[in-house]
């Protein structure tokens, strides 16, 4: 607002000049060169340094272990380490060096964040978080400044608190810890890691405020081996996918302010959400709040969770309605999928429809059976067939095929190509690497074929 009224000005007192006839020239010659300065010591950090979000433990809403869902063995972990930080007389008795910094490493959405916010809680740290993108810029030296500027943050924020620990959580530090050497304007990466690696080294354990980094990431195998050497991420905690349990409790925490029908079954939720993260079955929980209040619902049933996996799944809604002979053709392909889809596992169809959502213009969604991490031979012929169904259905009840089959056989061929790689093809154990393309190509469409 502030910006604004002063351009405002600006500009007027510039018109009036001009109105009354003064030679604006040197006016405008010493505003370029202000702003030239100002964008050139904006750009090297000069001004306006990064101030990191400082939001200790009172800034949002507090969160605990017991508000994460699905990761009892993480959250475990996780304590055991912070221990070492709440019990810091008996460990420095023993002579025990500190813990300087633990790496979460998992998929996006599975609790990182919340599982580094509570940690803050349960130390009674003051809490910083930063990203790993927000100390990379073009100019050499300023990821260290802010790297620097970063800790002493979190040690002000502590003291302002009358807290002896400062939790520090950097998200996504693969950006900020990537192998060194690896990226074009390496040197301003190496200097902010080198800078990184040269805090931690200072961590210890009878520092007035004493400092925890914990840091998350989605690629622990592109950060550099510097920062995961003993003495730096001395702890790692998986924190991985929720299993069906584990989703189960998620969707608990998650539904616990919402009012739920009585035909809601959240063990059917969670079957049916296999692959979700945390971060998905939130979304999943608010989406079918909404669509329950777009009804006009006081409750949220059944139904509105089952549409609100597709929309989670597949997109929302479109509007997007197709010619009726486009239509039928849908009905028939996904009611291909379906039979074939029953053929093979009776009950395994939860959802049928032709309304167009996200890239399809209809789609069968089946009901895994459990949670399934390894698949057996006839599992993926199974598969493959129901994913050709649905142009085989077309073909027979329609005499020709139409291109809404394209998604289906790059499926169908990804899945051959596992079974070839997993040693299922008649070619028996093959080595991927060494496999001729030509003979790799014809075992897949064999596979394919068979099932056809
Ligand atoms: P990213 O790697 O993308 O940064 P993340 O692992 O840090 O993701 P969070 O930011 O912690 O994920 O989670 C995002 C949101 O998803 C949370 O605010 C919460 O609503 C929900 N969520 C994720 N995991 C869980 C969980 N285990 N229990 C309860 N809610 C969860």
């Amino acid at each position: 607002m502030l910006k604004e009224i002063s351009i405002g000005l600006s500009l007027a007192a510039v018109i009036y000049l001009l109105i009354a006839g003064y030679d604006i020239t040197p006016l405008l010659f010493l505003a370029a060169a202000g702003g030239g300065l100002y964008y050139f010591a904006r750009m090297r950090g000069l001004i306006n340094v990064k101030n990191f979000e400082n939001t200790g433990n009172t800034g949002r809403q507090e969160v605990t272990f017991s508000d994460i869902g699905g990761q009892d063995s993480a959250i475990q972990e996780l304590k055991e380490a912070l221990d070492f930080i709440k019990n810091h007389f008996s460990i420095r008795k023993l002579g025990i060096r500190p813990l300087k910094g633990i790496l979460l490493t998992g998929p996006p959405g599975t609790g990182k964040t919340l599982m580094a916010r509570a940690a803050a809680g349960y130390t009674d740290a003051a809490f910083v978080a930063a990203s790993g993108s927000e100390f990379i810029e073009m100019y050499a030296g300023v990821g260290a400044q802010r790297v620097r500027r970063l800790f002493q943050s979190a040690r002000e924020s502590a003291s302002r608190q009358n807290k002896s620990n400062a939790l520090i959580f950097i998200d996504e530090i693969e950006i900020l810890g990537g192998k060194r050497g690896q990226t074009t304007s390496h040197l301003e990466y190496d200097q902010t890691l080198n800078q990184l690696l040269v805090e931690m080294d200072g961590l210890k354990v009878d520092d007035k405020v004493r400092v925890l980094l914990i840091a998350a990431t989605n690629r622990a195998d592109m950060l550099d081996p510097a920062l995961l050497r003993p003495g730096r991420f001395d702890r790692r905690v998986k924190v991985d996918l929720p299993d069906k349990e584990g989703r189960i409790e998620i969707l608990k925490l998650h539904t616990r302010n919402k009012p739920l029908a009585e035909d809601v079954k959240l063990e059917t939720i969670a079957r049916e959400s296999f692959g979700f993260s945390g971060a998905h079955l939130e979304s999943l929980a608010n989406e079918a709040a909404i669509l329950a209040m777009r009804e006009g619902c006081k409750e949220i049933c059944q139904r509105h969770f089952n549409e609100s996996i597709d929309k989670v799944m597949l997109g929302g809604r479109l509007d997007r309605r197709p010619s009726e002979a486009d239509m039928r053709r849908v009905a028939v392909h996904e009611t291909g999928h379906a039979l074939l889809s029953e053929i093979v596992r009776s009950g395994s169809v939860s959802t049928l429809t032709v309304t167009p959502r996200g890239d399809a213009l209809g789609y069968m969604r089946q009901t895994p059976e459990d949670d399934t991490y390894l698949y057996t031979k006839d599992y993926l012929e199974n598969q493959i067939s129901v994913m050709l169904a649905g142009s085989v259905a077309e073909e027979i009840i329609l005499g020709n095929r139409s291109t809404g089959s394209s998604g289906d056989f790059e499926q169908a061929l990804r899945a051959a190509e596992t079974m070839v790689r997993s040693g299922m093809s008649r070619l028996g154990v093959v080595c991927p690497d060494t496999l001729p393309q030509d003979l790799k190509h014809q075992t897949i469409t064999e596979i394919v074929k068979v099932q056809e």
